[in-house]
């Protein structure tokens, strides 16, 4: 079946005790045990198991084609996850433009308890060759980047880092749907299911999905329900039911953000605009190789620097000064500011998300805003 079809469905059922189309919300935290001890029924308590949590599960995995999925209750608990599953001692290669949760959750909380991890440019395959180091167990792939919207070839690094006996993890929150990290190699793939996903920035979540159910996921499966950072089953109904629309809505995001993004190119008060639909972008040959449409998030860079930026998103009636991404409001964020010292980000840089209002709307919002 086609992905639209897959995303309809999976994870759905008509309910056979009533008919009910749409699932209901198992809000029930234990279950009853058989006469004989057992659960043939298959849940017990709900840290373990809910059957909400096991349709979403069941339902990213068969979006992603991968064999099994384990949920938590935001991308950042996914993501802590996997790096628990990993023993003292090993080493992980991050790129150095991940989402900046990313490296201050290694930073911060996985250097103490024994890990180690380098951040490299991942966008130059030659310095993720020389940064493996035999106890290399991990390398996490982001693209496109955040807030620069850089390309990585997930394809050539996944090859690298398997030479190397070590596993490929691709946090594809930006691209769902539009980027299919198994098929270009990676081992496992991480999403923060409250951008896309979810889609109307109203849940939290995140997810990791396993290309092969194997020992180290079984690990992560453990840290879920012995840790117990697990969704409540209304998140994990919302995001189910985001999924059925998330290829429509990858789509009609992409769409308007291309055309955002031509419009911005053209106009004189922007020096820069980062997206990888376009011809300029210095990743366009790759994306276009690995992503079947360019995504909803965009960067432009004002010439007047940040006090000009921070006034083009005071101006914008449309677009909600807001963080986060991938919801059906488009929102705009000044990320130099929001990251605080020791950001990458350029002063003049704004970061856009592309909501599903009209595409024209925003263009005149950002060219009434931009002056
Ligand atoms: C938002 C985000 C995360 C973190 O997810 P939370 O749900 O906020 O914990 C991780 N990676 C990327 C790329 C993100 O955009």
């Amino acid at each position: 079946m086609k992905i639209e079809t897959v995303a309809v469905h999976a994870g759905h059922a008509v309910d056979s005790a009533t008919g009910a189309v749409a699932a209901p919300i198992y809000l029930s935290t234990t279950f009853e045990r058989d006469i004989e001890g057992t659960y043939s029924r298959g849940f017990m308590y709900t840290r373990n198991d809910n059957p909400n949590r096991q349709a979403l599960e069941r339902g990213v995995a068969m979006l992603e084609a991968g064999d099994a999925a384990a949920a938590f209750g935001t991308g950042m608990a996914a993501a802590m996850a996997l790096f628990q599953a990993l023993a003292p001692g090993d080493h992980v290669l991050a790129h150095a433009d991940a989402y900046y949760g990313t490296p201050r959750l290694l930073r911060e909380i996985f250097l103490r308890w024994g890990l180690q991890a380098d951040f490299i440019d991942m966008t130059n395959l030659d310095e993720v060759k020389k940064a493996l180091r035999p106890n290399t167990k991990l390398a996490w792939v982001e693209s496109p980047t955040n807030p620069l919207l850089k390309i990585v070839d997930l394809a050539a690094v996944a090859k690298i880092v398997h030479d190397a006996g070590a596993l490929c993890v691709c946090d594809n929150t930006w691209a769902p749907v539009l980027q299919r990290p198994f098929e270009l190699g990676a081992d496992l793939v991480l999403y923060s299911t409250t951008k896309y996903f979810g889609g109307h920035c109203d849940v939290a979540g995140g997810i990791v999905v396993t290309k092969t159910d194997n020992e180290l996921f079984q690990r992560i499966r453990s840290i879920q329900y012995e840790g117990g950072a697990v969704p409540s089953p209304f998140d994990c109904w919302l995001i189910l039911r985001g999924i059925r629309t998330l290829p429509w809505r990858m789509r009609a995001h992409s769409e308007n953000a291309l055309k955002v993004a031509e419009f911005l190119a053209r106009h004189r008060k922007v020096a820069r605009v980062h997206y990888p639909g376009l011809r300029s972008h210095p990743g366009h040959e790759i994306a276009a190789r690995q992503m079947s449409l360019f995504g909803g998030m965009l960067s432009l860079e004002v010439k007047e620097g940040y006090n000009a930026a921070m006034s083009v998103a005071v101006k914008t009636k449309i677009f909600i000064r807001a963080t986060s991404l991938g919801g059906v409001e488009s929102l705009i964020e000044h990320r130099a500011s929001v990251e605080g010292p020791g950001t990458t980000s350029p002063e003049g840089l704004l970061r856009l998300s592309i909501g599903l209002e009209n595409a024209d709307d925003l263009i005149e919002d950002l060219d009434h805003a931009l002056g």
